[in-house]
Order: structure tokens, then sequence, then C-alpha cells
């Protein structure tokens, strides 16, 4: 799979709609599969949104409140009866590992899969294998709850036309590459004069929060932001009551974290028409969409 893109496989909080389901995100990128807090239903929503989901490689979940996990057994259970051959990564916050059991095993099946669990401790680095790097960070929402960053590494390009100018060629780009110089005619040309360093792509999940600086850093720079913002500023005393963040929040993260685009989700069921939610955020980060299930959003490189 070369795809690169997020499905938004519901994007109800607590209580689903007719409209909306359970939350569930599905990163595509390259030959992974990202999925995000698989809500009550989520195996359906697959199928509403024509997508395999035997291309899950890895499942996060931020905390063990239903409208988080509910899906997750049946994920685990429907994987194993597709017979996926990869092994599926699950993270989730170490302090929820009895609740993480439970889903897992809630029902009788015999499991083949290989699920390799990966309980969060503590913010930083939790994966790391050249290709891309995960990152947690714990947010402010009254139980271990974690925020996800996933990013591909900085790469180098080269501009053919200054190597043409330079008299560079193939073999000698090695070189360069290697000893970070070469020497053309008598002439040092060093890396930085004929390439530049591109930085590699970023998405973070924001999902059940009030707001805090650890949504900000772990979300800085992003590409793309999914951000929770389960009222609008008219229940503003809701949000602080239940730690979760209005679209006016979410967007001050997304702005202050200089994220390219921010995409809201986790909607209270009190909401029927979510055009509120867009104009709100719109006012202090503009480049917000708002989510809907079965929607996908191109996370193009
Ligand atoms: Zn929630
Ligand atoms: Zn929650």
């Amino acid at each position: 799979m070369s795809v690169r893109d997020l499905i938004i496989l519901g994007t109800s909080s607590q209580q689903p709609t007719r409209k909306r389901n359970h939350g569930a995100y599905l990163l595509r990128w390259n030959d992974e599969g990202h999925l995000f807090d698989p809500g009550e239903g989520t195996q359906r929503q697959f199928i509403f949104a024509n997508v395999a989901p035997t291309c899950v490689t890895r499942i996060y979940v931020s905390h063990f409140h239903g409208d988080h996990c509910l899906g997750l057994g049946s994920m685990l259970m429907r994987l194993n009866l597709d017979k996926v051959t990869h092994p599926i990564h699950c993270y989730y916050p170490a302090s929820g590992k009895k609740y993480f059991d439970r889903l897992r095993y809630g029902t009788m099946y015999h499991e083949n899969i290989h699920v390799i669990e990966h309980p969060v401790y503590e913010a930083g680095i939790v994966h790391d294998d050249g290709k891309f790097k995960i990152e947690a960070a714990f947010l402010e929402h009254g139980v271990d709850n974690i925020a996800w960053r996933v990013t591909e590494p900085s790469t180098r390009k080269f501009d053919p036309v200054k190597l043409k100018q330079s008299g560079i060629n193939g073999p000698q780009v090695r070189v360069l590459e290697k000893e970070g110089h070469v020497i053309i005619n008598g002439q040092t040309i060093h890396l930085d004069d004929v390439s530049w360093i591109r930085d590699g792509d970023s998405f973070a999940i924001v999902i059940d929060t009030r707001y805090c600086q650890s949504a900000i850093d772990i979300a800085k720079n992003a590409k793309l932001l999914l951000c929770e913002s389960t009222y609008t500023e008219e229940h503003r005393d809701l949000a602080s009551k239940y730690l979760h963040l209005t679209a006016k929040e979410a967007a001050t993260i997304a702005k202050k974290a200089g994220v390219q685009t921010l995409i809201l989700t986790h909607f209270s069921a009190r909401y029927q028409d979510l055009k509120q939610f867009e104009v709100e955020s719109r006012e202090v980060f503009p480049n917000t969409f708002v989510a809907d299930d079965l929607k996908t959003f191109p996370f193009a490189r």
C-alpha cells in the first residue's frame, strides 16, 4: 500500500448519534495502517469506508474510556478471522493494562494473530525503526491519556540543476553524501551547496483533554493535526468541567503548534449541525476542517 490518507471512521464522543459513530481514525501511510482509538462499531465502519481491515498494522488507544476502545476486541478478532500474517502492534497507556486485557480477551476465540503490546509508561519516543518514529505525550483528561505523533525521517534532496552546474555525476553524489564534500576541477563543493534537507511529514492526534501545553508540544509543526473539540464556545463550562476542548481551544492549539491543517472531531451528541465548530475554529485557525464519518482527508507528500 503506497497510499497516504486519513480516513475518519467515526466522529462522536461518548454517545454515538444517528449520523456519528464512535470515533476511530485510520491513517494509511505507505505500507502501514495506523488505527487510532477504535470505538464501538469500528469493524463495521471499515465496511462502509470500503477499506479492508487487514491494512491495519498498529492500533493506538489514547485512554480507556469506552468511546476510544470498545471496538478493540472486535477489531482484533476481525484481524484474526482474516488471518493477517503481519504483527499487530498495540500502544496504550500502561496504567490501562487490565482494560486492554479485558478487551483483548473479552470473548471466546482462538487467537492466531501476532499481537505485540507496547504499554506506554512515560512520554517520549515509543518506536523508531528508521522508516518512521512514534512519540507519545500525556494529556490532561483526569485519567492517563496519550496524544500520539507519527513522523517520517527527514531526507536529503539534491538539486539536479546545481549538481549539473557543479559537474557532479552519479558516483560523485555518493561520495558527496558520504564525505560531505567533493573536489571537482580543484574546487571544493559542499553537500549543502547542492542539496537541502526535506523535513519528514508528521501527523499528530490529540483526543480528550483540556487545553494544555503537551497538546501543543506534540503537535509542533505537524502537517496534519486531528484534535478533539467536543464543544462549541456556548458550552465552554462543560468543556472545562469534563476536561475537554472547545473548537476554539483546539484551534488555539493548532495555531500555537504551527500545524498546517487542523481537523476537528469527537463531537458531543448535543450538536446536530457542526457548522458552528468550523466557524469558531476558523476565527483562530483558518485552515480548519470538520471531520465527518467516512470522510477521507489526503495526506499527500
Ligand atoms: Zn472521548
Ligand atoms: Zn475520555
